[in-house]
């Protein structure tokens, strides 16, 4: 695609408006890391005098929390019948919410994506398609709001259809992209497109066609203005067949303008000296009243209240990508090792539920299954574990790791995405100098998962002052939200002074 430079620079210092379109936000609705992001990125852009507006789809569960809102515009959007309300309110620190209420689509409760049955809503491509065509009426200022941001910030599939959209439009903010995770796509089929009304020109090899059937994810990534992925090694992994779905040639082909930035992590929600989830507060300087934790959690979890057991720790979706099934392969070896204790918390595939309960049931002694979806406890494991596993077969950015690196909780990771960029393997040398805060592996097999364990026990076993200087070292990085930021503000400028060439523009 061709660079063109904005004949009117703008004042890269000035406050931007920022319209930021997510599916989930914390602390409102959350199904994994995007809602992290979403709940934390506004407040920090907020912080540095930027009029940032978050825009989500009002589930019953948003609305409730949201309270007080009003309605603030009707809109008639393509391809759907009804009237949709835009209703307005304000998250913490003062950031405007709009919510787009269309209850036949989003009137139900429980999972955003997924229903009762555990399989996607049939009418998911409905449900996001509105809900982009509604992001991209506030984006032109068409609804009501005397707002025109400079940038739409949009993330993941369920925003893909945004980029597309506006694209056509003559005077359209900027597009940033950002991709969670490549692995979820939006795809639906070529009837559905033709349902959705969507402009015929974007029914393209170049446009949201692939193989077949329509992507909303390729929407995002062939017409933003700029791309990015949660860290800098998943952005170039998505580049390969490995990592890249068959995407891989149209992510190439833009390279120029993908990068990755890392996310951070809620320093205030996520904070071992005042966090109101554990049992005994603790920071760098007085590690060793972590121990108490180690025995609420073991007491919690019914396992031997033994603080000399090396307690390995596990949180989040049960599901391939994780690497699950390397524990699963696992776990009979791990129950014979006396000394150590897992504690596991996760939901997702009901066989890798199935599985990791009855492997509960057989081992009392010393594994503990929590199955489940559970804020609290999650913030108690990587309170009270010595190590944190993180075997995953990919991993966009990750942030159990980065939490359990806050909490003194050494992570054992694969060399892989942002788990590769936030994990430094422990070495005699990197100890001395004050680097190693972790243990990578790099096969994503069970053998190279089973040596990177054996590799951490025998270090837990020597002198305490060099599990404490890993441990501590790990405490003492900085994946706060205040740098992320600052790069996302440069691709925010970067889109808005280098777009993709309009084709209704004179400039096309
Ligand atoms: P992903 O977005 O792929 O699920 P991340 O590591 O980026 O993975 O983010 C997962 C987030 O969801 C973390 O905040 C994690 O603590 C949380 N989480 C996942 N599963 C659970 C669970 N069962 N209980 C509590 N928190 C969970």
């Amino acid at each position: 695609m061709d660079n063109i430079t904005n004949l009117f620079p703008i004042d890269t210092q000035a406050p931007l408006k920022i319209l930021f379109a997510a599916s989930e936000a914390q602390p409102l609705i959350k199904t994994g890391g995007l809602a992290d992001v979403a709940g934390s990125l506004p407040p920090a852009l907020r912080h540095l005098n930027h009029d940032i507006r978050l825009i989500l789809p009002a589930y019953p569960e948003v609305v409730e929390k949201a309270i007080p809102l009003k309605e603030v515009a009707t809109l008639y959007l393509g391809g759907h019948l009804e009237p949709v309300r835009l209703l307005s309110g304000t998250l913490s620190e003062h950031i405007p919410l709009y919510l787009v209420d269309a209850p036949e689509l989003f009137g139900r409760p429980g999972n955003p994506y997924v229903g009762p049955d555990g399989h996607d809503w049939p009418d998911n491509a409905q449900r996001f398609a509105l809900f982009c065509r509604a992001i991209v009426a506030v984006a032109l200022n068409q609804a009501g709001q005397n707002w025109q941001p400079d940038i739409v910030h949009c993330n993941d599939w369920q925003t893909g259809l945004v980029p597309p959209l506006l694209h056509y439009e003559g005077n359209r903010p900027a597009t940033l992209f950002t991709i969670h995770n490549l692995a979820y796509q939006g795809i639906f089929s070529h009837t559905l497109f033709q349902k959705l009304q969507l402009p015929a020109e974007l029914w393209s090899h170049n446009g949201l066609e692939f193989h077949g059937n329509l992507s909303f994810i390729k929407g995002g990534l062939a017409f933003a203005d700029r791309l990015n992925t949660v860290s800098p090694t998943y952005a170039h992994e998505i580049c390969t067949p490995e990592f890249g779905y068959g995407l891989e040639g149209l992510l190439r082909h833009r390279q120029d303008r993908l990068s990755g930035v890392l996310n951070g992590i809620d320093y205030h929600y996520w904070n071992p000296a005042a966090d109101p989830y554990i049992h005994q507060h603790f920071d760098h300087n007085a590690f060793e009243l972590k121990r108490i934790n180690k025995r609420q959690l073991q007491k919690e979890m019914g396992l031997p209240q033994d603080e000399h057991a090396f307690l390995l720790g596990y949180v989040g979706r049960l599901v391939e990508q994780k690497g699950i099934d390397l524990v699963l392969e696992l776990l009979p070896k791990l129950a014979r090792i006396e000394s150590l204790q897992l504690v596991m918390l996760g939901s997702g595939v009901t066989h890798f539920e199935d599985a990791l309960s009855d492997a509960g049931e057989r081992h009392l002694g010393n594994i503990a299954i929590h199955i489940g979806y559970n804020e609290q406890l999650a913030h108690r494991i990587e309170a009270g574990s010595d190590c944190f596993l993180m075997p995953s077969r990919f991993e966009p950015c990750g942030l159990n790791q980065l939490y359990s690196l806050r909490y003194g909780t050494v992570p054992i990771v694969r060399r892989t995405g942002g788990l590769a960029d936030t994990v430094v393997d422990v070495t005699a040398q990197r100890l001395l100098d004050g680097n190693a805060t972790g243990f990578v592996f790099d096969a994503p097999t069970a053998p190279a998962l089973w040596e990177a364990i054996k590799h951490a026990i025998e270090f837990y076993h020597r002198p305490d002052s060099w599990w404490q200087k890993l441990a501590i070292t790990g405490m003492q990085q900085d994946f706060s939200w205040p740098s992320s930021a600052i790069q996302y503000l440069d691709l925010y400028h970067e889109a808005i002074l280098n777009p993709v060439p309009n084709p209704v523009s004179p400039a096309a």
